[in-house]
């Protein structure tokens, strides 16, 4: 008798209910709120990579040594130069990361001697295509600039 009137009573729907609308008043919420509330990465995360400019020349730090290439057991960087005649010092000309293949392991980053290529706490890095994933040197000095939502 007690299960019947519970049935036609929709008594266990209306239990379940409050169990829903209890979970679902804003102060019950533990789950992350992104991207209406940035989360904060730990000091340690490496994320996105950034190629450092001098910040009162705005010229590239990076001396176009290869070591971070050379560094990498992906070998997704590529760095090109050419030698200034009057200089006689090598040129960045093209710098590309392919941050789909990366496994932010830092590698290249503690090879770099003048402290150039960093990983920073940038985490945004989806793109639509896979060619989106390959960062050419504009990029990787300006960094990502992903959509900041307001709700
Ligand atoms: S973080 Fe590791 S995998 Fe990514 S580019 Fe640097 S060395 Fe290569
Ligand atoms: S190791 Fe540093 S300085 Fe050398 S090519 Fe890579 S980013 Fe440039």
């Amino acid at each position: 008798m007690r299960k019947f009137l519970r049935t036609v009573f929709l008594v266990d729907l209306i239990q379940g209910l409050r169990v829903t609308l209890r979970a679902s008043n804003p102060k019950n919420i533990c789950t992350e709120q992104y991207p209406s509330e940035r989360p904060k990465v730990a000091e340690r995360y490496r994320g996105a990579p950034r190629l450092n400019t001098n910040p009162e020349t705005g010229e590239t730090l990076c001396i176009a040594c290869d070591l971070c290439a050379k560094a990498c057991p992906e070998s997704l960087i590529v760095v090109s130069s050419e030698r200034n005649e009057q200089t006689r010092r090598k040129e960045l000309t093209t710098f590309t990361y392919d941050t789909s293949r990366c496994m932010f392991c830092g590698l290249c980053e503690d090879a770099c001697p003048v402290d150039a290529l960093e990983l920073t706490q940038d985490f945004e890095l989806a793109s639509y295509s896979r060619k989106g994933a390959i960062w050419d040197r504009k990029m990787l000095e300006e960094g990502p600039r992903p959509k900041h939502y307001k709700f």
